[in-house]
């Protein structure tokens, strides 16, 4: 099974519900945890893995010979992201914008575009006591993280289940990141800036046709119109997680919830066991 934890929003604790849930599932069975999040992962921090292996992530570049260009303009014209312009007898291309399609030396009619690889960042592999960690960094200044994020999920093992902290917001990454899951968290806090960008979320993993439930954190803050969303959404609520100075805390200092405060385990284990009837049940409808 593979369950993405997603946040509309920066800084509702969604690392925090993929490393505590990761975490208390390692000593019940196989799990591996994918940091998704490839602008600024982090949940290294808390799992403290040990990463044996590095891998390069490229994305191909267009090269144009213009001893076969014929400045016909057709490369610039399927660009769908301007990356690429036909300038009188000058073709110029604009890596930091190409996504790494293909369509404009696919299109070429005179085959005069190859491809080079452009680095654009890598994947670290490694474990934590029994747990498999994968996470990808994006290299600075570079803006194409689903490639990297593609990447990362490679290395999905079949035989584990999946917890994949993915990257705030709604965007490219964090569609990429949520594509394929099986169950999609969604944490979110208890305010008017939280029930905006949850709606949002939700909006991303239906159209995924991804069930997801939602993690309230920091509950005593703000008002109740997140549930009062949930509710008229029929989206489950699954756990709520306090405002809590000491949950801060050890959040601030890099250690998780489940071991510096272990009666979260049983929580966390309660919340998978949750979320695996929600799947199960789906799939016997299906
Ligand atoms: S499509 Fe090919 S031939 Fe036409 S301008 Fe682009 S590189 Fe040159
Ligand atoms: S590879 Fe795709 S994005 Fe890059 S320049 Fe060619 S058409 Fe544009």
């Amino acid at each position: 099974m593979i369950i993405s934890v997603a946040s509309g929003k920066g800084g509702t604790g969604k690392t925090l519900v993929a490393t505590s849930m990761a975490l208390s599932l390692k000593d019940k069975g196989k799990v591996q945890l994918l940091d998704c999040d490839v602008e600024e992962p982090n949940a290294h921090i808390f799992i403290k893995p040990v990463l044996i292996r590095k891998e390069a992530v490229s994305i191909p570049i267009p090269k144009v010979d213009e001893t076969r260009c014929n400045y016909c303009g057709k490369c610039a014209e399927v660009c769908a992201y301007n990356a690429i312009a036909v300038i009188k007898e000058k073709v110029l291309v604009f890596p930091e914008l190409c996504h790494g399609c293909g369509a404009c030396s696919y299109l070429c009619p005179e085959a005069a575009i190859s491809e080079e690889g452009k680095e654009i960042g890598l994947v670290e592999i490694g474990s934590s006591n029994g747990m498999e960690f994968v996470h990808g960094k994006l290299n600075v200044g570079e803006a194409m993280a689903p490639p990297v994020i593609r990447k990362v999920k490679e290395h999905i093992n079949p035989k584990r289940t999946v917890i994949v902290d993915v990257s705030p917001g709604t965007s490219c990454p964090v569609v990429e990141s949520i594509k394929g899951s099986d169950f999609c968290l969604l944490v979110t806090e208890p305010t008017p800036f939280g029930l905006s960008d949850l709606v949002l979320a939700v909006e991303v993993a239906r159209k995924l046709k991804v069930p997801c439930g939602v993690v309230i954190n920091r509950t005593g803050l703000g008002d109740g119109k997140v549930d009062d969303y949930c509710y008229g959404e029929g989206i489950p609520i699954l756990l709520t997680i306090p405002l809590d100075s000491g949950i801060a805390y050890l959040y601030s200092r890099g250690t998780p919830l489940v071991e510096g405060i272990p009666k979260w385990k049983e929580t966390f284990l309660q919340l998978f066991s949750n979320i695996k009837e929600i799947v199960d049940g789906r799939d016997s409808q299906d």
